[in-house]
C-alpha cells in the first residue's frame, strides 16, 4: 500500500468541501450519479472504437447500495473505470483550467456567501463527497488492467492506493457517512426514501438505469425515469429538471440564464438543447478553453465540446445536440466537414442569436447580465463570423457618454444621433476613466456629441474590420480629422491658420521626430494640445497589444 499526496490546489478544495462552504449537501450524489454516466458513456463510446478492449456491455448500470448498520452509502457503475495512472492524475489532482484563478479568488473574498457563489460557479465534483463523508473509499478496474485499485481518503492531506485484485468491471465509491447528528443539517443518506428522492430530483434524466435494492430487500429497482429532456415537448419539462441537466453537462452549479430548444424535422432530423450561462466560465479567455456543446446520436452520448456545432465566440453556449441520422462512430474531422452538420450549426447559431436579441426586450435583467458576462466573448464573432455581423452588432450594448451607468445599443445611440450627424462615434481605451479624461473627447462633449466608450481588448479589432452599422460609419475621435465644424467655423478656422502659419511651420520642423504635422484644433475646449493619430494608425492600446505579443 502506497501513501500519497494530494496536490496543493486539491487539497484547498477538500478544506472547503470538509468544513463545508456550500449549504445543499444533497448534491453529492449528483456528482457521483454524473460520474458514473460519464464512465458508462465513455465505456460504449471506447469499445466502438477499440474492438479490442475486453468489457462487458450487456448490462450496463449504475447501481445504489444501502449499508444502514455501517452507515454506508456506494454508488457503483460497470463503466470505464480508472488505471491505477488516471486515479492518480484525476482524483489526487485537479487539472481543470482555471483552478488556480479560481482558488485565489476564493482566498480574496472573505465572506461566506461570495465564496459559496464561486463554490457553485466552480462545481467540485467527486471531492463534494466529503461533505458528508468522512471517510471514502473508491474501487475501480479499468477494462485493460488485469487488476483493479484501491483508493482511499479521508480528505486531509494524503490518500492511500492499494490492489484490487479481485475488483470488477468499473467503479465503485463507497462513503463512510459522518455520523447523523453531528452536522446540523446533514440528512439521513441511509434512507431509502431519501436517497430515491435525491435521485429523482437530481439525475433522473440520466439514460443508464439508476438501480436502488429496496428497503426490504429483493429485487433492485430502476429509481430514475431515463427520459431524455431534449426529447420531450418542453410543456412537459418542468424549470428545475432544466437547471439539473444542465448541472450535470455544464459540471456548473449555477442555474443557467436561458433555456433554447431547437426541433428541426426533415431530411436531417435533429434535437438541440442549448443553455446560456449566468456567469462566464472561467477558462473564457484561456488559451485551452473548450466548445461546450455535446453530441449525442439517437440519445447516444458521442463527444463533449464539439466544436463543428458552435463556432468559438459563442464557446460558453452549453447543450446537447441530438442528431438521428449520423454514424455512430463519426468522427471529429468527419463532422467538421459535413454540409449537415454545417447547416445545423448556422441555424443553431442563429437561434442562439435571436434568443438574446429577444431577451433584450422581454428579459432586460438577464440580457444585462448576458452581456456583462459573455459580451466580450461574442464581440469576437463581429471578426469571425461576417455571415452574421448585423445580428451581431443588433445585440452588442456599449458603455457611452451618454449615461455613467447605462450600456447602450447601437439602435438606441443612432436614435439620439444629431441631425447632421453622419457617424457614430468612439473612443477606445484601457478604461472608462482614461477614456474620459482624454482631451480627444472635449469637443464632442462641448458639442453634445455622444461617444461609445469601448474598453475591451477585442474592441480595437473589430471597430477596424466593421464598416458601418446601418449605414453609419464607426469614427475614432481619436484618429483623422474629426470632422466637426460648421462652414463659418471652418472659414473662421481656415483664417486663424493664415494668422498662425509661421508659428505651425516652425512647431512642425522642431517636433518632426516626433509627429507628422502640427494643427490647429477645433476639438480642445479646456486642454492646449493634444496628440492625433493618423486615421490608419494603430491606436495607443493596439499598440500596446501588439508591443505585448512581441511584434
Ligand atoms: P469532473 O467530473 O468535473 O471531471 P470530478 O471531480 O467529478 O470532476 O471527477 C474527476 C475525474 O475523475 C473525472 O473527470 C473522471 O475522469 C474521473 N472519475 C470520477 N468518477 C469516475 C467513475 N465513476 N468512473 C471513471 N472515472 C471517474
Ligand atoms: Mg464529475
Amino acid at each position: 500500500m502506497e501513501t500519497l499526496e494530494f496536490q496543493s490546489e486539491a487539497r484547498q478544495l477538500l478544506k472547503l468541501m470538509i468544513h463545508s462552504i456550500y449549504s445543499n449537501k444533497d448534491t453529492f450524489l449528483r456528482e457521483l450519479i454524473s460520474n458514473a454516466s460519464d464512465a458508462l458513456d465513455k465505456l460504449r463510446l471506447e469499445s466502438f472504437r477499440d474492438k479490442e478492449l475486453s468489457a462487458d456491455l450487456s448490462d450496463l448500470h449504475i447501481a445504489i447500495e444501502i449499508d444502514k448498520e455501517h452507515r454506508t452509502l456506494t454508488v457503483r457503475d460497470n463503466g470505464i473505470g480508472m488505471t491505477r495512472d488516471q486515479v492518480v492524475d484525476l482524483i489526487g489532482t485537479i487539472a481543470r483550467s482555471g483552478t488556480a484563478e479560481f482558488l485565489r479568488k476564493l482566498q480574496d473574498s472573505r465572506d461566506a456567501a461570495a465564496s459559496r457563489d464561486l463554490i457553485g460557479q466552480f462545481g467540485v465534483g467527486f471531492y463534494s463527497t466529503f461533505m458528508v463523508a468522512d471517510r471514502v473509499t473508491l474501487v475501480t478496474r479499468h477494462p485493460n488492467s488485469a487488476e483493479g485499485v484501491r483508493w482511499e481518503s479521508t480528505g486531509e492531506s494524503t490518500y492511500t492506493i492499494d490492489s484490487a485484485p479481485d475488483a470488477p468491471q468499473g467503479t465503485a465509491v463507497t462513503l463512510h457517512l459522518k455520523p447523523a447528528d453531528e452536522e446540523d443539517h446533514l440528512a439521513d443518506y441511509t434512507s431509502h426514501a431519501k436517497i430515491t428522492e435525491i435521485v429523482q430530483r437530481y439525475s433522473d434524466f440520466i439514460t443508464w438505469p439508476i438501480r436502488l435494492v429496496p428497503e426490504d430487500g429483493g429485487e433492485p429497482t430502476t429509481i430514475n425515469s431515463r427520459k431524455a429532456l431534449w426529447a420531450r415537448p418542453s410543456s412537459e419539462v418542468t424549470e428545475d429538471e432544466y437547471v439539473e441537466f444542465y448541472r450535470h453537462i455544464s459540471h456548473d452549479w449555477n442555474k443557467p440564464l436561458e433555456t433554447i430548444r431547437v426541433q428541426a424535422e426533415g431530411t436531417f432530423e435533429y434535437q438541440a438543447l442549448l443553455f446560456l450561462p449566468s456567469q462566464a466560465p472561467l477558462d473564457l479567455f484561456m488559451r485551452e478553453r473548450k466548445r461546450g456543446v455535446q453530441l449525442y446520436v439517437k440519445r447516444v452520448f458521442i463527444m463533449d465540446d464539439c466544436e463543428a456545432l458552435m463556432p468559438e465566440y459563442l464557446r460558453f453556449v452549453k447543450g446537447v445536440v441530438d442528431a438521428q441520422d449520423l454514424s455512430l462512430n463519426v468522427s471529429r474531422e468527419i463532422l467538421q466537414q459535413d454540409r449537415h452538420i454545417q447547416l445545423m450549426r448556422r441555424r443553431l447559431v442563429k437561434k442562439v442569436l435571436s434568443t438574446v436579441k429577444t431577451m433584450m426586450t422581454e428579459k432586460p435583467d438577464a440580457y444585462a447580465t448576458f452581456w456583462r458576462e459573455l459580451g466580450a466573448a461574442v464581440k469576437e464573432g463581429l471578426l469571425s463570423d461576417p455571415d452574421n455581423r448585423e445580428a451581431i452588432l443588433g445585440i452588442c450594448s456599449f458603455a457611452s457618454t451618454h449615461s455613467p451607468e447605462t450600456p447602450t445599443t447601437l439602435a438606441q445611440y443612432v436614435e439620439r444621433m444629431k441631425e447632421d450627424q453622419q457617424v457614430i462615434y468612439y473612443m477606445t481605451g484601457d478604461s472608462r476613466a482614461t477614456v474620459e479624461r482624454s482631451p480627444h473627447l472635449e469637443a464632442l462633449r462641448a458639442k453634445g456629441l455622444e461617444v461609445l466608450i469601448l474598453t475591451d481588448p477585442i474592441d480595437e479589432m473589430w471597430v477596424d474590420a466593421v464598416p458601418e452599422f446601418e449605414g453609419r460609419r464607426f469614427q475614432s475621435v481619436a484618429k483623422g480629422q474629426v470632422d466637426l465644424e460648421s462652414e463659418e467655423e471652418r472659414s473662421a478656422t481656415a483664417e486663424r491658420e493664415k494668422d498662425f502659419a509661421d508659428l505651425l511651420a516652425w512647431m512642425t520642423t522642431t517636433l518632426a521626430d516626433h509627429v507628422k504635422q502640427v494643427r490647429l484644433s477645433s476639438r480642445l475646449t479646456t486642454s492646449p494640445a493634444c496628440v492625433v493619430g493618423d486615421t490608419y494608425d494603430l491606436t495607443p492600446t493596439l499598440e500596446k497589444m501588439y508591443r505585448a505579443m512581441g511584434q
